[in-house]
């Protein structure tokens, strides 16, 4: 049976909250009875039989290895830190030998330089049979993704996450009888409805914080929505806002944390030998500098074109899941338009270097989404959608951004949702 659970977390429950997922942590897999959805019991009355679903993931069935993420990066954090302490300290003991010793050592390092660079070799292939061992095709995407964490995993995840941020934005989290709930949860409803092929048992959550700088919103893995409220200051209607909800829809669908996360893992691994030798090698200045130059590259050419990359694939998803909820998708094209105004308007994007971003510059987003709306007005047709009436997008952008810039003028953009 699909189910689709739009609620609110109230902020005036937190203690209860954190209970819950404290207890969820330890006892995950003794209330695990479906295989999709694990449920906890309470510890108190309602434990008579009453669980509750916390959250499931999509497509994830095949078992993996019980690692959990957080002792995982922590071990890999560990490890890292080590291979530093230890270079450092082999090279200060090195230093402190003679000459004399100095060449016995290498003497000796000679004789047993196979086992030592066969043992470097094996520990690579090592990683790499790891690492194709755990590579699987996207459904959805069609494409393999290396993710090593399974769903329980996922849930814990994200629900450590929501407490983290419950905690976080405790005073500023609306109320759950502002009327912007209403508006959220029945485009949330909208959206799962529309996808249920998808969304086989997903259980969203929304918060919104007020934050009316913060034009953004995000998802953690466990279907938590966080909404923030300079969101509604960009946005001019619900195909707009709907698109934005996709997106982050889509993260959770497509597993983007948990990727990130175990790339986060192999590429700890693979750096724990050459961080060894930088430290190694090198006196205390020049490693300090090696170690920080290849961190930073490793950002610049690796990490940040990957989270860009996941991006865009977020938003090709997000707009499939929008489309097929019957919006206007050109909507989703002047979103973006709205979004590059803001920036200017903020200044936002005068300190914009797109090879240093998470994700891709607005413009680039729109001009990708551009290419997908044939498909886009595709899936509308098939789902049933009502035609789309005659638009003339440059008089709306024109419409949009007007509205924007009195607005901005007036200042009203920093006024919260709530009166
Ligand atoms: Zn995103």
């Amino acid at each position: 049976m699909n189910m689709y659970i739009v609620k609110t977390i109230y902020i005036k429950h937190l203690p209860f909250v954190t209970s819950r997922i404290v207890i969820c942590t330890a006892r995950s897999l003794s209330c695990c009875t479906l295989p999709r959805a694990y449920r906890l019991r309470r510890e108190d009355s309602e434990r008579r039989g009453r669980c509750y679903e916390l959250q499931t993931s999509n497509f994830h069935t095949s078992q993996k290895l019980q690692l959990s993420p957080i002792v995982t990066l922590a071990a890999c954090t560990f490890l890292q830190f080590g291979s530093v302490a230890s270079g450092y300290y082999l090279r200060q003991w090195w230093l402190r030998r003679t000459p004399d010793e100095q060449a016995k050592y290498r003497r000796r390092y000679y004789k047993r330089r196979r086992i030592l660079l066969g043992s470097m070799g094996l520990f690579t292939s090592i990683l790499l049979i790891y690492y194709t061992m755990h590579l699987e095709m996207d459904p959805v995407v069609q494409r393999p993704r290396f993710v090593i964490f399974n769903e329980e995993d996922q849930a814990t995840l994200g629900n450590m996450i929501l407490t983290m941020l419950l905690v976080k934005y405790k005073e500023d989290i609306i109320p759950i009888s502002d009327p912007v709930y209403s508006k959220l949860t029945k485009i949330l409803r909208k959206l799962a409805n529309a996808n249920k092929d998808v969304f086989k048992n997903t259980h969203w959550t929304i918060s919104v914080v007020n934050a009316p700088s913060m034009t953004n919103a995000m998802v953690l893995p466990s279907g938590n929505v966080f909404v923030f409220s300079g969101i509604f200051n960009v946005v001019e209607n619900d195909d707009q806002l709907t698109f934005v909800l996709a997106h982050e829809m889509s993260h959770v669908l497509l597993l983007h944390t948990m990727e990130i996360l175990s790339y986060t893992v192999l590429k700890e691994l693979a750096y724990v030998l050459p961080t060894f030798l930088i430290w190694a090698c090198f006196s205390r200045t020049k490693a300090l500098g090696v170690y920080l130059g290849a961190g930073f590259l490793h950002k610049v050419l690796v990490q940040f074109p990957y989270q860009r990359q996941l991006e865009l694939e977020a938003d090709e998803v997000g707009l499939e899941l929008a489309a097929k909820s019957c919006i206007d998708v050109r909507e989703v094209l002047l979103f973006w338009e709205i979004m590059k105004k803001y920036s200017d308007l903020t200044g936002e994007s005068q300190f914009e270097m797109p090879i240093l971003m998470t994700h891709p510059t607005h413009m680039y987003r729109n001009t990708r989404l551009a290419h997908q709306m044939p498909r886009a007005f595709d899936l509308r047709e098939k789902a049933g959608c009502p035609k789309l009436p005659k638009l003339d997008l440059q008089k709306e952008l024109e419409r949009y951004t007007k509205d924007l810039e009195e607005r901005f003028q007036k200042q009203e953009m920093f006024v919260t949702v709530s009166p």
